[in-house]
């Protein structure tokens, strides 16, 4: 019983948490191979040696999986920091960039407060103005 529940919340648990594309997703490796010892004790007391040795490559698989998303390459983002300033919306977007693995991060605010219709008074136009007119903000100094 203790087995079953065991198997139910550390399955659940992984199977989730696996699907995710966040930074949650590598936390369902864990919980998958924190499921394990209840699937190798249930099948053996069960005499289910099938599932029993099929246990050991759902062990093998999770443990690949913590390898991968908690010990190879697995480092604290460096980040490159870059300032763009869209002057005539008042949009300042921080881009970051990590130098180790590329992974990026835009984020924006408005400078100063403008009615939503006055900073988007048309979508196309504004497409088109901000790639004409995002210019980088030099550090002063
Ligand atoms: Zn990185």
């Amino acid at each position: 019983m203790i087995a079953q529940i065991g198997i139910m919340c550390f399955g659940l648990t992984a199977v989730f948490l696996v699907a995710r594309k966040d930074k949650w997703q590598r936390f369902g490796y864990i919980a998958g191979l924190a499921g394990q010892p209840f699937w190798f004790y249930t099948t053996w007391q069960a005499e289910q040696w099938g599932i029993f040795i099929l246990s050991f490559f759902y062990a093998w698989a999770w443990a690949k999986g913590i390898y991968n998303y908690w010990i190879k390459d697995y480092h604290r983002h460096k980040w490159h920091v870059e300032k763009l300033l869209n002057d005539p919306h008042q949009i300042i977007f921080t881009i970051r960039t990590c130098e180790k693995c590329q992974a990026r991060e835009i984020l924006l605010r408005f400078k100063g407060w403008k009615p939503w219709d006055v900073i988007y008074p048309n979508l196309q136009e504004y497409e088109r103005e901000w790639l004409d007119k995002t210019v980088p903000i030099t550090p002063k100094g």
